[in-house]
């Protein structure tokens, strides 16, 4: 088993460095957050000073951090300086594909393997294990992160090279915010049409409406499988990291002057619901703002 520095032990980086440590590896953790750092060291975790002193004398490091400032900085003030030869980097955090392409260009220069792995699934994902990993890199750093991945992971993929993972994740998100709108005004608008909603939803399930949004995740309480609507939008996946990677895709789009219409809308959307206070709500609370209704 592997020596591994984990450097991010928030929401989700806090149960994946639990999860390690139950696959029997030794993990070395850091975070500026006290109660995060305690939670780790009641898993199991050794508690670093730094996250320099993590990534000292690791075989890899893992870092799961809010934003591509964070991961830029981290790397380049703390990491970089501070990892043996041979260590193997992996970014877990969402951050924009130009940042992540940046670090792992600096790293490559200083010899190191590193891969950008941005995750699918929210933090009882990140807890149970069964996050999906979106990977960029070269074949061989692939190789080398997968087996400590797929500890965290119920699916672990190659997406292509650097900065593919968050290609893939963003892209990926952009779909679930435009297909959760869509989602949500239909669902409106058929109980505004005098249907009941759990008949629409039987018929849309089995018909050209089915979606993930729709029948894995329906923003109707009492309407589907159990979902963050019956739990009064608690939990989930917050609107405000639907908006943060929203923001992403479109710093994305305008890169390779991609045409998103509709990604552009919902980010437009997710923006107001936010604004009006719904950030720290699930996603899928924005039917309420769709429907007229306060985002409360
Ligand atoms: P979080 O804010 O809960 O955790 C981030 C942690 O990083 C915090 O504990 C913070 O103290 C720590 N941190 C910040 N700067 C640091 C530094 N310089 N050194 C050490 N630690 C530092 O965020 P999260 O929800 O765990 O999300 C992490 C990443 O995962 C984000 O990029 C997010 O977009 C992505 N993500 C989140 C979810 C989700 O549902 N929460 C789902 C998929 C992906």
């Amino acid at each position: 088993m592997a020596r591994i520095g984990f450097v991010g032990l928030g929401n989700m980086g806090g149960g994946m460095a639990l999860n390690l440590v139950k696959a029997g590896h030794e993990v070395v953790a850091f975070d500026l957050a006290e109660p995060a750092l305690a939670r780790a060291r009641d898993g199991g975790c050794a508690i670093a000073e730094s996250a320099a002193e993590a990534a000292a004398k690791v075989d890899a490091v893992v870092t799961m951090l809010p934003a591509g400032k964070h991961v830029a900085s981290v790397y380049g003030e703390q990491i970089f300086g501070a990892v043996k030869p041979g260590t193997l980097l992996i970014d877990c955090s969402t951050i924009d594909v130009a940042t992540a392409r940046a670090v792992i260009a600096q790293a490559a220069e200083r010899g190191f393997e590193m891969v950008d792995a941005p995750v699918s699934g929210g933090i009882a994902a990140a807890n149970g294990g069964t996050l999906t990993f979106m990977v960029g890199g070269t074949d061989a750093a692939f190789a080398r992160a997968e087996p400590i991945l797929a500890r965290m992971g119920k699916a672990v993929i190659h997406a292509g090279d650097a900065g593919a993972g968050q290609a893939a994740k963003i892209c990926n998100n952009m779909i679930l915010g435009s297909q959760m709108i869509a989602t949500c005004e239909a669902l409106a608008m058929a109980v505004r049409l005098g249907l009941d909603p759990r008949k629409f939803y039987d018929i849309a399930s089995k018909a050209s409406g089915q979606s993930w949004s729709l029948t894995s995740y329906c923003p109707l309480p009492g309407v589907g499988p159990e979902s963050p609507a019956d739990r009064g939008y608690e939990g989930g996946f917050a609107a405000a990291l639907m908006l943060k990677d929203l923001k992403l895709a479109m710093q994305a789009a305008q890169g390779v002057d991609a045409a998103v219409p509709m990604g552009s809308a919902a980010e437009a959307l997710y923006q107001s619901f936010v604004n009006a206070g719904g950030g720290h709500r699930d996603f899928s609370a924005i039917i309420a703002m769709l429907d007229g209704r306060q985002p409360g």
